[in-house]
C-alpha cells in the first residue's frame, strides 16, 4: 500500500531525503508521494522511513492503493532494474 501525505504536513522537507525511491517531492501546498514509486520502503527496509521521521505524523498508508508485498517488490524491481531488493 503506497503511503500518502495528509494536510497536516508542515512542509519541513525532512521526509524527502529519507525516501530511497525518490517518491516524495514538494507539492503546491504540502509534500506529496508518487504512488507509482512508493513501495512502503519494501525492498530497502521493513518500515516506512517517511512515517518514522515526520514530526507531525502526516505520512500514512493510503487505503486507495492496496498492494500486496509481492506487488510492492515488483514495483521496487522496476524502479531499480538489475538490483536485488534487501530483506525480500
Ligand atoms: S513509505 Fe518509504 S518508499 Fe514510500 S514514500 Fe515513504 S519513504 Fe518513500
Ligand atoms: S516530514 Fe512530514 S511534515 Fe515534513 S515535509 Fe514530510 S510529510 Fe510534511
Amino acid at each position: 500500500m503506497a503511503y500518502k501525505i495528509t494536510d497536516e504536513c508542515i512542509s519541513c522537507g525532512a521526509c524527502e531525503s529519507e525516501c530511497k525511491n525518490e517518491a516524495i517531492s514538494e507539492g503546491e501546498e504540502v509534500y506529496i508521494i508518487d504512488p507509482d514509486k512508493c513501495t512502503e520502503c519494501i525492498g530497502w527496509v521493513e518500515s516506512s522511513k517517511c512515517a518514522e521521521i515526520c514530526p507531525v505524523d502526516a505520512c500514512i498508508p493510503d487505503p486507495g492503493h492496496e498492494e500486496t508485498r509481492e506487488q510492492l517488490l515488483e514495483k521496487w524491481r522496476k524502479l531499480h532494474p538489475g538490483e536485488t531488493p534487501i530483506a525480500a
